[in-house]
Parts: structure tokens; C-alpha cells; sequence
């Protein structure tokens, strides 16, 4: 299911130098999934775990959201993920402005590419990275205009729903925040497959 296109697209990535997380990363985590429902999954960035799989949310975060999914009945493996930065920034914090604006061209070519239902923004960079808004607690669980750069530097819109991180939630341990982020991707699954 997943588009000839976006393989060559993601090959053209591996070996990229274009910010200086590829002077600390292992590989370039560029995406995964077999896209058999039309969701992509936008996450923040790879972690120390993703940096040595290749594959985006393997580590504990990854374990939650994965599992938050398969407790609504959802295999994520049936989206494809993507994250606004392909490489681990060191000590797993959050990637700045102008490594995600480096970046963003590949997340952007696969959106275009797949051309999603929807887009699951998940984190605040991944939320301002689409939409330009700021701020998840007041915008995770609304659908919202989303926004990735065609070529010529012309806009397309898609619809996009944004949520809680994981890793957040596993930080703060919020009964409310974890209830709301099961709602959000309920909501995620619902709007591609019902
Ligand atoms: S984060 Fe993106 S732009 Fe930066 S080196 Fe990795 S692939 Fe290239």
C-alpha cells in the first residue's frame, strides 16, 4: 500500500546532512507502516530507541501510544508514521524551529504524497509544525486546518487532529490528560474508518 513514490522519497533522505542532528544520529528514522487506512501519524522526533530500530515510537512512549491504539481496537501499524524531524536530537529533547524547518520537507513529501483523511499531530512541535497554532492543552481533540508545502512552496491543506505526547504523559502522570489523549485517538480512528 505504501506508494513507489514515497520509497524513493525516502531513500533520497538516508544519508541527509542538512541539520546538525546528522552529526549525532545513527540513521535517519524516516517513517513507518503500511498505510492500509488513510492516517498518517505525526510525532516529535526519534528517540534513543528509534535511533538504533530505525522505526519511529519504539521506546516507552511508543509502547503507550501503541497500546492506547490497540485498547481502542487499532493495529498503529495500519496508519503510517512520520515525524518532523528524522534524526534523534541528543539527550531526547525537543527538536528546535530550524531543525524542523530543515526538516520538514520529508514530512511534507509524504503527506503529499499519501494524501491522508487525516493527520494525528502528536506533541506541541508536531501540532505548531502543521497547523502554526501553539499550545496542545487548548487545541488537542479539535479538528484543525493543517498545512504541508507543495514543491513550489504553495500550501495544501489537510484536516488534522492534534493530541497529547506520550512521553508527556508518562512524565506527568495526568489521569485527566491520559483519558483525553484515548479520546483523541478514538476520535482519529473513527474519522478514517467510519
Ligand atoms: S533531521 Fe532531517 S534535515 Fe536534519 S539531518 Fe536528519 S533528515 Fe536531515
Amino acid at each position: 500500500v505504501i506508494p513507489e513514490a514515497l520509497l524513493y522519497e525516502a531513500k533520497a533522505w538516508k544519508h541527509c546532512d542538512k541539520c546538525r542532528l546528522s552529526r549525532t544520529r545513527r540513521r535517519v528514522v524516516y517513517g513507518s507502516g503500511r498505510y492500509a487506512v488513510p492516517l498518517v501519524i505525526l510525532g516529535q522526533a526519534p528517540g534513543a530507541e528509534e535511533d538504533k530500530t530505525g522505526k519511529p515510537f519504539q521506546g516507552r512512549a511508543g509502547k503507550l501510544i501503541r497500546k492506547t491504539f490497540e485498547d481502542i481496537g487499532f493495529d498503529m501499524e495500519d496508519a503510517f508514521t512520520v515525524n518532523t524531524v528524522a534524526c534523534f536530537p541528543p539527550g531526547n529533547r525537543a527538536p528546535v524551529a530550524s531543525e524542523v524547518n530543515a526538516c520538514r520537507k520529508l514530512f511534507d513529501a509524504a503527506i503529499r504524497i499519501l494524501q491522508p483523511s487525516l493527520i494525528l499531530a502528536v506533541g506541541a512541535v508536531p501540532l505548531t509544525a502543521l497547523t502554526g497554532e501553539v499550545g496542545i492543552g487548548k487545541h488537542h481533540g479539535k479538528m484543525l486546518p493543517g498545512y504541508v508545502f507543495n514543491d513550489a512552496g504553495e500550501l495544501e491543506e489537510f484536516k488534522a487532529l492534534a493530541t497529547f505526547h506520550p512521553s508527556g504523559l508518562l512524565r506527568s502522570h495526568s489521569k485527566e490528560r491520559t483519558a483525553a489523549f484515548k479520546q483523541d485517538l478514538s476520535l482519529a480512528v473513527e474519522t478514517v474508518t467510519g
